[in-house]
């Protein structure tokens, strides 16, 4: 009997394009093709890219590269396919540049993937199922519920890769989510470009409250995060909704990007040092416990000593768990890009580690707190030493560290005290 086709996704970038290749590998999946466990064993390679800033399209570009050197010249019919952000921000561009790759697939048309793996290797696939399409197995999932955004930020490319915003509707919410769990799914991360708009394009006055209503519905979900929260998307009724809801983690996303009013209104953001601290004091007024995390830019254009000196206060007065810092980066087609007073490369590098040591400073102490705490920890993997490994409700996946414990089974959450904290990962002895 023939074998159907096997492909292999590699995927960089965000954990957007992390669901977008999930929903990929399950529609490949339906349609009978076999997912490899390694390049070596593919027929077909998808490579699903990021390029929202240089050093990212940097490392799709290469990453294309060794794929078309390494693998794909190794096999007569072997066939490459670089999807998401890079074809959507390059276009055709990369066909004259990339003659190696055998077909783009932008980030607006991944639905026509299956019709170019049924072109590229003539396998017919079988009718693929009308329903949302997820992989299972995971204790965790991110479940994206809006994409693109509407804002216009001076520095970012994002709306022109991803497009305007629009939400996903509450029933494929409530689809997702019950896949998910029936998964195995016991934390659901909320994500998009900007959670907080959620509603604003569609009729019915649904708000991201509602889909936390929703998520918290379904009966196996024990844990639900928020990512992508932009400031002034975070209402009265919104910490509401998530301090009534116990599965709600005390987490929040928050990008702020700056504290300075100059700097921010030059990225054509709002917002300021007074109203970021004030926002930060009603969050934790209504739930103490709340683990924040934002991002930063640093050395962006016209950014003074002064501006500097600010930052470095505000991140200190905000006492956040986690900052996520860059040192500003000009990407064309960008109005910031346009602007003068670029501090060079060095300036923006060296400001970009004074502000990743203050945050680091804060952050560790933040993480020591939990010491000799009793907390639940889910369980997500077993590193090579065979420890469990696992996060509670104050890390995010990926970015916040993790809590090694001395028992446990993956997929469960189970409850813990702290013997030990390592910077911002944890110890724990199962209780
Ligand atoms: S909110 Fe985020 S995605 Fe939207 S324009 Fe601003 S930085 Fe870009």
């Amino acid at each position: 009997m023939v074998k159907s086709p096997s492909v292999y996704f590699v995927t960089l970038g965000c954990p957007k394009n992390e669901v977008d290749s999930d929903r990929m590998t399950a529609a490949v999946v339906a349609s009978t093709y076999r997912i490899a466990e390694s390049p070596g064993e593919a027929d077909v390679v998808v490579l699903n890219t990021c390029s929202f800033i240089q050093d990212a399209v940097e490392e799709s570009i290469a990453t294309t590269f060794e794929l078309a050197e390494d693998w794909k010249s190794h096999g007569s019919d072997r066939k490459l396919i670089v999807a998401g952000c890079m074809p959507s921000r390059y276009g055709d561009e990369l066909v004259e540049s990339m003659p190696e790759v055998d077909a783009f697939v932008p980030v607006a048309d991944e639905g026509s993937l299956l019709a170019t793996l049924e072109r590229l290797t003539s396998h017919s696939p079988g009718p693929l199922p009308a329903d949302t399409l997820r992989t299972a197995g995971r204790p965790s999932a991110y479940l994206q519920v809006s994409d693109g955004c509407f804002r216009s930020c001076a520095y970012c490319t994002i709306p022109s890769i991803r497009g305007p915003f629009r939400s996903m509707h509450l029933d494929d919410i409530a689809e997702e989510a019950e896949l998910l769990a029936s998964g195995g799914a016991k934390e659901i991360v909320l994500i998009g470009q900007d959670i907080s708009a959620y509603g604003r394009d569609l009729d019915d006055d649904v708000t991201l409250s509602d889909v936390i209503a929703t998520v918290a519905s379904v009966e196996e979900v024990e844990w639900i995060r928020l990512m992508y929260v932009q400031p002034d998307g975070i209402t009265e009724k919104l910490l509401n909704a998530m301090a009534a809801e116990p599965k709600v983690c005390h987490y929040l996303d928050m990008p702020l990007q700056h504290a300075s009013e100059a700097v921010l209104r030059r990225m054509n953001r709002s917002g300021d040092t007074e109203s970021f601290l004030h926002l930060i004091a009603r969050i934790r007024a209504l739930m103490p416990d709340m683990a924040l995390r934002t991002s930063v830019i640093a050395g962006y254009p016209g950014e003074t000593r002064r501006d500097v000196r600010e930052l470095h206060d505000f991140i200190r007065r905000a006492e956040f768990n986690y900052v996520g810092v860059f040192a500003y980066s000009p990407e064309s087609g960008t109005v910031a890009a346009e602007l003068d007073g670029l501090p060079t490369k060095r300036t923006r590098l060296s400001r970009a580690q004074a502000v990743r040591d203050i945050a680091d400073e804060v952050g560790v102490a933040k993480a020591a707190e939990q010491f000799e705490r009793e907390i639940d920890v889910l369980i997500e993997d077993v590193d090579e030493d065979g420890t469990p490994v696992g996060r509670w409700r104050g890390q995010a996946p990926e970015v916040d560290g993790v809590v090694l414990l001395d028992s446990g089974t993956v997929g469960t959450i189970v409850r813990t005290r702290i013997v030990d904290v390592l910077g911002y990962d944890l110890e724990g002895e199962v209780l």
